[in-house]
């Protein structure tokens, strides 16, 4: 599988890829680009069904986060609305903050 950078497209060695989590039917991968230095994730579906390129299918996405942070927040619950709703209040005035 080729997996190249999705900012700039050029072609990634694989071996620079960081494993964050592996699974028999899918893997996540944390890659650094060497050209253009930003973060990606890329995502590694196994599912013989696809049957392209044996099964396996790649999405990969853009990160602000190093892979110490990744590693840190994959196991965290998301967050609920209300805990967003709550967070864009904290940043309002304190007169609107009533709704
Ligand atoms: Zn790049």
């Amino acid at each position: 599988m080729v997996f190249n950078c999705p900012a700039c497209l050029k072609k990634l060695d694989k071996r620079r890829g960081k494993v964050v989590k592996a699974g028999s039917q899918a893997s996540l991968i944390h890659f650094f680009c060497p050209y253009c230095h930003i973060y990606s994730l890329l995502f590694i579906i196994n599912n013989p069904q696809l049957g392209k390129n044996g099964g396996l299918l790649g999405i990969s996405m853009l990160t602000d986060l190093n892979l110490n942070e990744v590693r840190k927040f994959l196991g965290r619950k998301p967050l609920s609305v209300d805990e967003v709703i709550e967070i864009y209040q904290s940043f309002l005035p304190s007169t609107k903050r009533s709704v």
